[in-house]
């Protein structure tokens, strides 16, 4: 059976040699005489394997001593409601950017939580097609926190820098863009992200946080969603999502095989390079996205015409090109080319697009 190229925006492609070391080592792990699957979280054996993951996550990403590295369960969905309550205390407020569709989320579930939150930006009036320009003058002094989504994976946009935030933590989720890249992690209070995109299996969810902002979660809160609760217990309060964490590391091995984030990054700008410089150099397609706010995770274009772009989506997947359909709320296409998308892979789509544009001619 042929692996086809799959650009699903998430769960999304594993590297394929992550997926065999995982195959080869599924029914008996080492010595242990089990899989994975089938061990005590407080096993020697896994106690080595969570440990592992953080030791090479660290490495991988360059995370300052003074940052907790949580693996949790429930989706960068469930920190929407878990930020505000581990972190609003600090001042009582705080202020959310609203780049898209899970930014929004963010804001709402902390408005639902019935918090003071304050949307300091949007550019939902241009139809998120760039991610917006933040100063420091913008947020509330005495805000807890800012939170922002630092690559919108719906929309495929991204911010090309790191908004200065001055003293004031800077929360991100940073779910379709962790691990494609090296980041300067001390310019983050918060760091989370759900694993699906570019990490792992669906299940996982990290949280990196500074040590300092442990501190402020609300005397009334579910134990689960305390991120001090679970630095203290080193992830393993209840039972962690065992075998995602598992997969993590070996995908963590595979990038630090490879040369780290710096030889990740430039196969990454490399494939996004060659969709965006094909996208710019024709009329076929339109990308919606404005050029400073392109995103190198998540490619999303337009043929202009609905029933063209459906027709796209449908003979793209007979021909191997999985997943191309965008997302249900904005339509077109969109091509998730995540760490494990092979260069292969965006070459057969850049070759099947300029096919496609020749054979279906706009009217
Ligand atoms: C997918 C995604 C989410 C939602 O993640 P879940 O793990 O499904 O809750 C949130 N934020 C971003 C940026 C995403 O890409």
């Amino acid at each position: 059976m042929n692996r086809v190229f799959n650009f699903s925006a998430g769960p999304s492609m594993l590297p394929l040699s992550v997926l065999e070391k995982a195959a080869s080592e599924l029914v008996c792990y080492g010595e242990s005489g089990m899989s994975v699957m089938e061990m005590s979280h407080r096993s020697p054996d896994y106690e080595a394997i969570i440990k592992d993951a953080e030791a090479m996550l660290r490495k991988l990403m360059n995370i300052p001593d003074n940052y907790k590295v949580l693996f949790l369960q429930g989706g960068a969905s469930t920190q929407f409601a878990a930020v505000p309550m581990n972190l609003i205390k600090r001042t009582g407020k705080a202020d959310y950017a609203v780049s898209g569709q899970f930014s929004g989320k963010a804001f709402k579930e902390a408005q639902k939580l019935g918090y003071d939150v304050k949307c300091i930006a949007t550019t939902k009036d241009d139809n998120f097609d760039h991610v917006p320009v933040i100063t420091k003058d913008m947020i509330r002094p005495d805000a807890a926190y800012l939170h922002i989504c630092f690559n919108n994976t719906i929309y495929g946009t991204k911010y090309g820098y790191i908004p200065d935030t001055g003293d004031i933590p800077l929360v991100a989720d940073l779910s379709s863009c962790i691990i494609s890249e090296p980041i300067d992690v001390s310019k983050f209070g918060v760091i989370y992200a759900g694993a699906q995109k570019n990490m792992a299996p669906a299940g996982l969810t990290l949280v990196i946080v500074r040590e300092d902002l442990l501190d402020y979660a609300e005397e009334k809160m579910p134990t689960m969603l305390e991120w001090k609760t679970m630095a203290e217990n080193d992830s393993m309060y209840n039972t962690p999502p065992c075998y995602t964490i598992y997969m993590a590391k070996l995908v963590y091995e595979w990038i630090l095989s490879i040369g780290g984030l710096d030889v990740m990054k430039e196969m990454n700008e490399k494939k996004a390079k060659v969709l965006y410089d094909y996208l710019d150099s024709q009329d076929y397609y339109i990308a919606p996205v404005k050029a400073d706010s392109r995103s190198m995770m998540n490619v999303t274009f337009v043929t202009g015409d609905a029933d063209l772009d459906k027709k796209f989506a449908s003979e793209a997947g007979k021909a191997g090109l999985k997943n191309l359909k965008g997302h249900r709320s904005v339509g077109g296409m969109r091509a998730s080319i995540y760490n494990a998308m092979p260069y292969e892979g965006v070459e057969a789509l850049v070759a099947f697009m300029k096919e496609f544009a020749k054979n279906n001619p706009k009217k």
